[in-house]
């Protein structure tokens, strides 16, 4: 299908105003389009349309007066559950109607989504995205896009007002990224946090350990950022919560075994984040894995 390129004044309708949703889209309203917006937190509703002259809709309306969907929800079933229920957007959509899901969801559940939508005449292109809060606000975002290139490129406009859209290829592919992303971040979350606790147990100076790594081999985003914002200064509140790296974890387990690559690390830092989310919580910070890792050392 052919689409002519999303640009402001467009109506789009924006499901899913939480801690990264809410500046997302604040940054498309800023650019000058027009939003429906919906969220189960009637607060995040008010708060964001007092906040950006938004307007708040039922799924129906929502989906019948945009040209392109987005959602960003915690995961896949809360995303077919706003689109594929009897009373969800979809049985409401225009025809040439978009969506984009920008929620981090499993790669094989999307492929199963896409080929549905798919059969209604609907594309959807799957968008995750990395950079957290900062980056949300900032427009800074990577966007990892997959599906056909005719969606994706018509999306492109709006996606830019975001962040920095990298294509990934057929539909499935942007989610599969994103759990390949997360694996590596909560990898070198985890494993530098054992490291700092070894050399602060062994008597040096954690913010000494950092400083050192960051000069270092060993340096990662998590060294470079996550430990002098968010750790060292025992703040924890980096807004991307614990529950959800883990479950991003248990896509990244699941993709390595469905395709058969080596799957000993994954596995391993799968388990840790679940037994990290059953004892702190899944509203825990995901920075606090050192705090459990600390709470949990010998
Ligand atoms: P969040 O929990 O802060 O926000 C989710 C929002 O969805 C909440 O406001 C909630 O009320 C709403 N919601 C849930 N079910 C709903 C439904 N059925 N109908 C309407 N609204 C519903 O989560 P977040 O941190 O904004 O993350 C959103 C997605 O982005 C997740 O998939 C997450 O893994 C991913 N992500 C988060 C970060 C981060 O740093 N927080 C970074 C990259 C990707």
């Amino acid at each position: 299908m052919s689409y002519a390129p999303v640009t402001p004044p467009a109506a789009i309708g924006f499901i899913g105003l939480g801690n990264m949703g809410y500046p997302m889209a604040q940054r498309l309203a800023t650019a000058g389009y027009k939003l429906h917006v919906a969220d189960l937190n009637a607060d995040a509703v008010r708060k964001f349309c007092a906040d950006t002259g938004a307007t708040a809709s039922d799924l129906k309306t929502l989906g019948a007066s945009s040209k392109l969907v987005i959602t960003m929800l915690p995961d896949g079933k809360a995303v077919r559950r706003v689109l594929m229920d009897a009373d969800g957007v979809v049985s409401h959509l225009k025809p040439g109607t978009l969506i984009i899901d920008m929620s981090s969801c499993s790669p094989v559940d999307t492929r199963v989504l896409s080929q549905e939508l798919k059969a209604r005449g609907i594309d959807l292109v799957d968008a995750p995205v990395s950079g957290g809060v900062v980056k949300a606000v900032s427009g800074g975002l990577a966007i990892m896009a997959g599906g056909a290139a005719e969606a994706i490129a018509a999306c492109k406009p709006l996606l830019e007002q975001m962040g920095k859209v990298f294509n990934t290829g057929a539909s499935g592919s942007g989610h599969a990224m994103k759990a390949i992303n997360n694996f590596l971040s909560a990898t070198t979350l985890a494993i530098t946090s054992e490291a700092v606790i070894a050399g602060q147990k062994f008597g040096l100076d954690p913010k000494v350990v950092v400083d050192i790594i960051n000069a270092s081999t060993g340096r990662s985003n998590s060294s470079e950022h996550k430990f002098p914002t968010f750790i060292l200064p025992e703040k924890y509140n980096s807004g991307f919560y614990l529950g959800l790296m883990a479950k991003d974890l248990r896509f990244a387990k699941a993709l390595n075994e469905a395709v058969g690559a080596p799957n000993t690390f994954v596995n391993a830092i799968s388990a840790l984040y679940d037994a990290a989310e059953k004892e702190l919580g899944f509203q825990a910070d995901n920075c606090e894995i050192h705090r459990y890792l600390e709470q949990h050392s010998r």
